[in-house]
């Protein structure tokens, strides 16, 4: 679904126009710009998505009728008409196959910490 449907499917909703949404629903699909197919959802369309939406845009908006929406409401709104449900970020991330580069990092990590305290002995 496009985010102008999403918005237009939100003025169905609460009234006011498709230009009091559009930003949020705009800022949902905008990982598509980092991998085009529908992956993309895994990184905002989650109950946590919807958390950092509300930090981002506010508790509430004024849509131009002059009705107050909850934020929240908007995220849900959302990520339902994508996925038929809200997920954790866990749902996604437990699907995440692992690959070796994905622990590397941790390795060195702990490789730095241990060349540190080997730093700090007396010799
Ligand atoms: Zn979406």
């Amino acid at each position: 679904m496009h985010p102008y449907h999403h918005a237009l499917s939100s003025v169905q909703r609460w009234g006011g126009a498709v230009e009091d949404y559009q930003p949020i629903h705009d800022w949902f699909d905008e990982s598509k710009a980092f991998i085009a197919d529908f992956r993309h959802r895994a990184l905002r369309h989650h109950a946590e998505g919807i958390f950092l939406c509300e930090k981002i845009f506010g508790t509430t908006l004024t849509n131009s009728d002059g009705k107050i929406i909850p934020v929240r409401w908007i995220g849900e709104q959302h990520v339902k008409e994508d996925l038929g449900r809200i997920p954790s970020v866990q749902d996604w991330l437990k699907n995440l196959m692992p690959q070796p580069w994905m622990q590397r990092a941790g390795r060195l990590g702990c490789e730095t910490v241990d060349s540190e305290i080997a730093q700090e002995q007396p010799s």
